[in-house]
């Protein structure tokens, strides 16, 4: 599970969080929702380590992610998509996946003590990648340029990198955004696909149809501070939130 214990935020003189709490269960699929400048993305970028935290923890599984360096927080069972795609547009589709692939412990360390490096493991990688692409049926796109697929494909591949190594906190910064209703429907069944028992999901969209019909639970985020939570009928009925935001 994650959990953001009283965070806080600053840019400069502007506070972009502001004292934010809140815990995101496993096995629920939980948006966060709010206009532009609330700090959806930040909320991702400080749990991922790409953005400090100016106070407060943020925890995985009671393992506080400031105290690791960046590079360990995909050990930690987190992984994030982008809200503007950042794939290796000169590497294969395949290759994506294989560059972000954590190897799991145990086997590195016999890879290491045993020289099981070389095309065995290579191979193992391979496939694991494979899976993956077949899972969200981008596997007959594994060899092309990741930078010569259409815009809804390379977001599909953002979301297959982010679930390469099994995370237990799979955060999507608006995996939506720019979809047609098509790729949107696509997009949804995929995601209710790749979520399991123990991962917990974070979802940030703006397309309330979709939230409505895939969140568990929905946190409401307004000028750095949660302004609600609850069921999508809760939040629905909350005047706050209409005033604030969907009767925008
Ligand atoms: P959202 O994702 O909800 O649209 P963001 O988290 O991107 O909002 O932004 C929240 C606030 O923090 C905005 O006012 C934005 O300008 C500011 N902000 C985000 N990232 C930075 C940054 N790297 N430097 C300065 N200000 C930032
Ligand atoms: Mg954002």
């Amino acid at each position: 599970m994650l959990r953001f214990d009283h965070v806080t935020k600053q840019f400069g003189a502007h506070k972009a969080i502001d004292d934010v709490s809140f815990t995101v269960e496993p096995g629920l699929i939980t948006a966060v929702i709010g206009p532009n400048g609330a700090g959806k993305s930040t909320l991702v970028n400080m749990a991922a380590g790409s953005y400090s935290v100016t106070s407060g923890r943020i925890l995985v599984n009671e393992v506080e992610l400031q105290t690791l360096p960046k590079h360990r927080i995909a050990h930690a069972g987190l992984s994030r998509t982008y809200q503007n795609i950042r794939l290796f547009d000169g590497m294969s589709v395949l290759q994506n996946l294989e560059v972000v692939l954590v190897p799991p412990r145990i086997g590195t360390l016999v890879a290491s003590t045993f020289g099981l490096t070389g095309r065995r493991a290579e191979g193992e990688r391979r496939e694991r990648c494979m899976a993956v692409l077949e899972r969200l049926g981008l596997a007959p796109f594994a060899d092309r340029l990741a930078g010569s697929l259409a815009y809804g494909q390379q977001k599909l591949v953002e979301l297959a990198r982010a679930i390469v190594n099994e995370p237990r906190v799979l955060l999507l910064d608006e995996p939506a955004a720019g979809l047609n209703h098509g790729e949107t429907e696509r997009l949804k069944h995929y995601i209710l696909d790749v979520r399991t028992p123990d991962m917990a999901m974070v979802l940030i969209e703006h397309d309330m149809k979709l939230i409505m019909s895939i969140s568990d639970r929905i946190i409401v985020m307004n000028r750095g501070t949660v302004l609600a939570q609850g069921t999508g009928a809760e939040i629905r009925a909350n005047t706050a939130v209409q005033e604030a935001y969907l009767g925008q």
